[in-house]
């Protein structure tokens, strides 16, 4: 932590810090009012996020992806914060991942079973379920679970999490406050998903107060001129139905297991390409809830009924956009 910068005078990043190969310190002055932060990777690659934060003596890690850039079979070292590779420094109070994308928490299977470890709950199942087929295979039991507008005290630090629309499921913005000091960590997020309702909620009622904004910026290129567009993901349904309709015989997807909007992407198209009927689905999917690939999805009530996730919106205008 080299570099000391009033963090009140600026709310987001800007290019020279961006551009800058060595870690970053936003320091507000005043030892009993300052929070710290170092950018350990991320900042000027796609992916392999990981950042500390302290304050009072106390720290805690934002992230500890693996790099996108970085195949996996290589012996990746651990970024260099002190207690992270052996768990023996008590003033590291625990890791608080945003989602289970590998390029947000892959290093953690470097890391002591003892560190506590944060996120969402269903993210926790979805990582727990799909240990067999990734990488690192990391089954992780956290400490503490993130949930949508609600806060977590570790320390000194209150950090509230912000659900986020992201190809992951169950994935958080955290709001780390400390000493009078507010940090908005974006982690990864976007407004065209199933859930762009939580991005404009989120742009309707931002957290008041923030003195610096981390943000994550996978698409941001420096040729861009702001009017470029992907697909949205009720694009993305619109052309399966026009696949469904038009294939002559079966019609397969590859996609992401882990990304559930795609999912209820593809059942949205097959069945409004009449593929297969609402009520078929309904029954294959009671019938043998693993056809859903993660327990996060569903769950059984106390009276044995399907409870699919309110997410999924599977039984909500089926039949129309
Ligand atoms: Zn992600």
């Amino acid at each position: 932590m080299h570099d000391a910068l009033d963090a009140s005078t600026f709310g987001v990043l800007p290019d020279w810090m961006l551009r800058r190969r060595e870690s970053l310190a936003l320091v507000h002055e005043g030892a009993s009012r300052t929070m710290r932060v170092r950018i350990l990777r991320g900042a000027h690659e796609v992916g392999g996020n990981c950042v500390e934060v302290e304050h009072d003596g106390a720290r805690v890690i934002l992230d500890l992806g693996w790099p996108l850039t970085v195949e996996h079979d290589v012996d990746l070292p651990l970024p260099s914060v002190t207690g992270l590779a052996n768990d023996d420094d008590p003033s590291l109070l625990g890791i608080v991942l945003t989602h289970p994308h590998f390029d947000h928490y892959g290093l953690l299977a470097k890391m002591p079973r003892s560190v506590r470890v944060y996120m969402g709950e269903a993210a926790s199942r979805i990582l727990r379920e799909g240990a067999f087929f990734t990488p690192t295979g990391i089954d992780i039991t956290p400490a503490g679970f993130l949930r949508h507008r609600h806060s977590l005290s570790l320390g000194p630090f209150e950090i509230t999490a912000y659900l986020n629309d992201h190809s992951a499921f169950d994935a958080y913005s955290l709001l780390v406050e400390a000493g009078g000091r507010k940090l908005f960590y974006t982690g990864d997020l976007r407004a065209h998903g199933r859930k762009a309702s939580l991005f404009e909620e989120l742009v309707r009622r931002p957290p008041a107060g923030v003195n610096v904004l981390l943000m994550e910026g996978t698409h941001i290129r420096q040729d861009a001129d702001g009017t470029e567009r992907g697909p949205t993901e009720q694009g993305v349904e619109e052309a399966c139905i026009e696949t469904c309709r038009t294939a002559p015989g079966m019609v397969l997807a590859m996609y992401s297991p882990q990304n559930i909007d795609r999912l209820v992407t593809l059942y949205r198209a097959t069945i409004r390409a009449e593929r297969m009927s609402p009520d078929f689905g309904k029954r294959r999917i009671l019938d043998q809830p693993s056809l859903f690939p993660y327990e996060a999805c569903w769950s059984w009530s106390p009276r044995r009924e399907l409870r699919l996730h309110p997410w999924l919106s599977l039984s909500s205008s089926i039949s129309g956009p």
